[in-house]
């Protein structure tokens, strides 16, 4: 499979470069160059599959040849190592619970998908010497990444983060891992962080002492395993005996999530429609109802994961309609969901089902109960486990949220830090130091 940009200004990638480079050379996203459509008869043989199959088909096809079925097979299982359980919350909405991974919480799929083909990818490069992983966050996102590559061989994950500027539970999330896991507690803002990380790979003697990537949430290999979860949770309702229309309701910020639901559709996977499910920051639902699309500074909000102005996957979901703008909207409602209604409706899901959501699967609710029409089943996705937003869900719903044993474990684990200067040469020296001595162990 090839891999276009977004921007049609790029020659056409293979699987290894497009995920080498993450962004590609013009600026755009990579996307495959053919969506292969699964006959009709694969859809009803998928019913009866089980997860890791419908998993390793949906791959193949997204990936082609790239990567041989046994090598693909075994990434899968191992990226899909957890539950995708899908709940009837009533007779006609159900949820997919994507919070059942090492992070609680969906960016699990991508970021160990991501990160066992990148290592199959590198298999045999460097004659020997490790890839480095370089990546900055702002909470979640660094979490993911450095689970999904914990342990693996040959790989070095440095997670760079504003100190003092995350939450106590997401920094024990990240820097605690030890082994081939490095955190970086920077002195200064998120921005500081992605300007060293940007810096380290436009410096030619630091690319020379060590080899460096990326494991940025516009990869394609972070993107494409997203579609996966669709086809499973299809399956699932069929099983379950659901035989309307289905609408899917999606928690959105940057829109990968969203962009990998449209990419199934395309697959051939009969969704009706989705919705874009957002917070208060409206850029998305307003472009989707008609306006010109119009970045704007993001506010905060309760589903602060979704706390986008400038969503840069909407470029992904604009190519697949081949910038049809009226056929996309036609297809994909938005929603705005506000911190009033946040809470609103997890407090009414509580007292009526027992069921606990986090803020941003409450925007996923939210935006069902207003848009679901007579005959329509609606699914939507749960993005994050309701503990991860714990203070907010326990002062909404008035109900003690316990933390689940993983995340309860890392919790009492002692910090494993390293501080920083927001200042590249400091970044530098470091990562030289660190690429010595990893040379010294290798010999
Ligand atoms: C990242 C994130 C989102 C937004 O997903 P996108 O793919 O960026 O739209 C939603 N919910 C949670 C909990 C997240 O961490």
């Amino acid at each position: 499979m090839k891999y276009l940009s977004t921007h049609h200004r790029a020659p056409a990638a293979s699987l290894a470069e497009a995920v080498a480079r993450g962004l590609a050379p013009d600026g755009g996203l990579y996307m495959p160059a053919h969506i292969k459509r699964l006959p009709p008869y694969w859809f009803a043989a998928m019913e009866h599959m089980a997860d890791v199959d419908i998993a390793f088909h949906v791959a193949q096809a997204l990936l082609g040849d790239d990567v041989p079925a046994e090598a693909l097979h075994r990434i899968v299982a191992d990226a899909f190592n957890f539950d995708l359980p899908v709940v009837r919350l009533a007779s006609r909405v159900s949820v997919l619970e994507l919070n059942h991974g090492p992070t609680l919480a969906f960016k699990d799929v991508g970021a160990r998908f991501m990160a066992r083909l990148v290592c199959y990818l590198d298999r045999g490069a460097g004659s020997g010497a490790p890839l480095n992983v370089l990546v900055a966050t702002s909470g979640d996102t660094g979490s993911a990444v450095a689970a999904g590559f914990l342990n693996l061989p040959n790989v070095h994950v440095f997670v760079l983060y504003p100190r003092g500027r995350v939450s106590a539970l997401q920094e024990r999330q990240f820097a605690t891992l030890g082994h081939n896991i490095t955190a970086l507690a920077v002195e200064g803002s998120f921005d500081d962080c992605q300007a060293l990380v940007k810096q380290a790979f436009g410096d030619a003697a630091l690319r020379h002492a060590m080899r460096l990537t990326s494991a940025n949430s516009i990869n394609v290999a972070r993107f494409l395993p997203q579609s996966i979860y669709y086809f499973t949770a299809y399956a699932h309702l069929r099983r379950a005996g659901v035989r309307s229309p289905l609408v899917v309701s999606v928690p959105s910020g940057n829109l990968g999530n969203l962009a990998a639901g449209v990419l199934a559709r395309q697959m051939g996977l009969p969704i009706a429609r989705f919705v874009a499910a957002c917070n208060a920051n409206d850029v998305v639902p307003r472009y989707l109802s008609g306006e010109k699309f119009e970045p704007r500074p993001s506010r905060p909000t309760l589903a602060n994961a979704m706390d986008v102005g400038n969503p840069s996957n909407l470029e992904r979901i604009v190519w697949l309609y081949g910038g049809d703008e009226a056929a996309l909207r036609a297809d994909v409602t938005g929603c705005v969901t506000t911190d009033a209604q946040i809470e609103r409706t997890l407090r009414n899901l509580y007292h009526s089902t027992g069921y606990l959501l986090c803020p941003h699967g409450a925007c996923a609710l939210n935006a069902l109960l207003h848009t679901l029409r007579p005959g329509e089943h609606g699914l939507m996705l749960a993005t994050a486990h309701p503990a991860k937003f714990r203070s907010s869900v326990e002062r909404i719903t008035g109900h003690g949220v316990a933390l689940p044993s993983a995340l309860a474990q890392r919790a009492s684990q002692p910090l494993l830090i390293r501080r920083l200067e927001a200042r590249f040469e400091a970044f530098k020296q470091f990562l030289l130091a660190h690429a010595a001595l990893a040379g010294q162990q290798a010999v």
